[in-house]
């Protein structure tokens, strides 16, 4: 059973949550809502008339919070979409047929670590992905990556942070995207 954090009423890989660090999780039960997506208000409104005519139950909350975003004027069109568990798969579907259609913005994809392959740091040096660990005391992954220049020593980062964007604003010059990024070209030959 995955884990589920109950501030967030969010399914959570790992043992925090990633969203408010909870670290007090418990696994889930077929009721609890759980979040689907963030939606516009206006598509909000086609996603909850498409739950209701599949008869899944759902319930919402403004992605900043209940109360404080109309008052600020903030952010006031996203939505936030919960069904219960046992039906998250099937709103999950709902929500792909949904969002598929031609007019709808690509939701982002989620980055997947290749195990065995060569990225390149945003700073220009390449490592290899050895594989992926887990922190003994906090269940956190981390991904196990070797140096290959230098002295080709082994080094561990979080995989979320491994996994993350540039910091555009310590480094608006940037090559990447991606702090790290898979890497096409030849793995470098060993020089000593
Ligand atoms: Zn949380």
């Amino acid at each position: 059973m995955p884990l589920y954090c109950e501030d967030c009423m969010k399914l959570v890989d790992g043992a925090v949550c990633p969203r408010c660090r909870n670290r007090k999780l418990r696994e889930v039960e077929p009721g609890d809502f759980c979040q689907v997506a963030d939606v516009h208000y206006m598509q909000a409104e086609m996603l909850k008339e498409l739950f209701r005519d599949n008869d899944i139950p759902c319930t919402e909350r403004s992605a900043l919070g209940a109360g404080i975003t109309v008052n600020l004027g903030v952010n006031v069109g996203t939505v936030r979409l919960y069904v219960p568990y046992d039906r998250l798969d099937f709103a999950k579907e709902l929500y792909d047929v949904y969002f598929n259609s031609p007019a709808a913005p690509e939701p982002e994809p989620e980055r997947t670590l290749l195990i065995g392959h060569v990225y390149r740091h945003f700073k220009g040096g390449l490592y290899r992905v050895e594989d992926v660990a887990k922190h003994s005391e906090t269940l956190e992954e981390y991904v196990v990556y070797r140096k290959l220049y230098g002295d080709r020593s082994l080094w561990i980062r979080p995989k979320a942070m491994f996994l993350s964007p540039v910091d555009k604003e310590k480094y608006p010059d940037a090559m990447q995207e991606y702090r790290f990024e898979p890497y096409d070209g030849e793995e470098p030959e060993k020089t000593e």
